[in-house]
């Protein structure tokens, strides 16, 4: 079997998820979209199910697979319905979608519900992606609320800057949301993990924490109350000894300096692994760190061997010595996209 090992340890996600509710003080949602980041949507939602207090995922597929599994708790559609069709597989699972657009909350107000559906209605405060300006957000919830079509509404909104904890945009969209919002009555859901651990006055009513359950912090570098989520494990497959201004891989990028043993690692980008880690990025064998040498290539990879280290060594791509956020960093990516991209390696669920 291929050595390849995507370790997902749930007890440390449960883990994260109490952490960060600690931090929070009110309702958690455990963002589970696009696969629960590459973790295995299910398998998270089911861990977590004593504890969060409802889901989001990005679209109705993705919440359908969640009841079909068996998962009772509220569950928001982050990016509400694509077809006015979809409103009936809603109400049929009431499910909680988002209204972001007037196309949205005209269709949702024409369907024929059989239950009262609670509506998230997005507010554009300054991200310019998604949702109702301020001006027009008090006229799109009373044309909400007035309707017995509608169980309830939660206010919210998403910040773009959220990551950069001396952004005053954040600040700004804070400000421009409660001009708009603090009149209308319901509950309200600002933050995503990086306003949850960086903007103290976001956590209010529902917390929507994704990528810092998962244990990566969204603001770069280590946070030591997160614990990662997913160690991915391969091994030394193979080895070689090179003389000194000998090439290694595609491109003949890395030229060794003296006499090196190069070992070789099942895994590369077709994995997930980013192809654009340059020469330096770290790995650990066997608990060692060491360092990606030459290209990455789709099934393989290649690393300096220290004397003590041999085929058959375990390799951490990334997980507890070897931090996603430092590989990211390496690749100029972000965990989240690292995550989301782990593919064709073995799934092992641990608790
Ligand atoms: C994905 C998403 C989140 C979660 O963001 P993290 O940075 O992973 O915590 C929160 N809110 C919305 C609207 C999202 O799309």
């Amino acid at each position: 079997m291929r050595p390849l090992i995507a370790h997902i340890r749930l007890n440390h996600l449960r883990h994260n998820f109490r952490v960060l509710k600690a931090i929070h003080g009110g309702k958690m949602l455990a963002v589970v979209k696009a696969n629960a980041y590459g973790h295995g949507a299910v398998q998270c939602a089911l861990a977590l199910r004593d504890l969060a207090d409802g889901y989001a995922v990005a679209c109705l597929e993705e919440a359908v697979q969640l009841r079909q599994a068996g998962i009772e708790l509220p569950i928001v559609l982050l990016e509400g319905v694509f077809d006015a069709e979809e409103y009936a597989v809603i109400d049929q699972h009431r499910l909680w979608p988002v209204v972001q657009t007037q196309w949205q909350l005209e269709t949702l107000l024409a369907h024929n519900w059989q239950t009262p559906v609670s509506v998230w209605l997005k507010m554009d405060s300054g991200m310019h992606r998604a949702g109702f300006f301020p001006q027009d957000y008090a006229p799109a919830y009373y044309a909400l609320a007035q309707s017995e079509k509608v169980a309830d509404i939660v206010k919210m909104s998403h910040f773009a800057c959220a990551d950069e904890p001396e952004n005053r945009m954040t600040n700004t969209q804070i400000r421009t949301f409660n001009e708009a919002a603090d009149v209308l009555p319901g509950e309200v859901s600002l933050a995503n993990s990086a306003a949850l651990l960086a903007y103290p006055e976001t956590r209010r009513g529902w917390v929507r924490a994704g990528i810092a359950l998962y244990g990566a912090s969204p603001l770069g570098g280590v946070d030591s109350r997160l614990k990662a989520v997913m160690r991915l494990e391969s091994r030394v497959f193979a080895e070689r000894v090179l003389q000194a201004n000998e090439p290694v891989g595609y491109g003949a990028t890395f030229i060794t300096q003296h006499a090196t043993r190069v070992g070789l690692i099942a895994c590369g980008y077709a994995d997930g692994y980013p192809r654009h880690a340059p020469i330096g990025t770290p790995l650990s064998i066997d608990g060692t760190r060491s360092r990606v040498i030459g290209r990455v290539s789709m099934d393989m990879m290649t690393t300096e061997l220290a004397d003590y280290q041999h085929v058959g060594n375990a390799v951490e791509l990334w997980g507890d010595s070897v931090h996603i956020n430092e590989v990211a960093a390496a690749a100029q990516t972000i965990a989240y996209e690292l995550l989301c991209n782990v593919k064709r390696a073995h799934f092992v669920y641990e608790d």
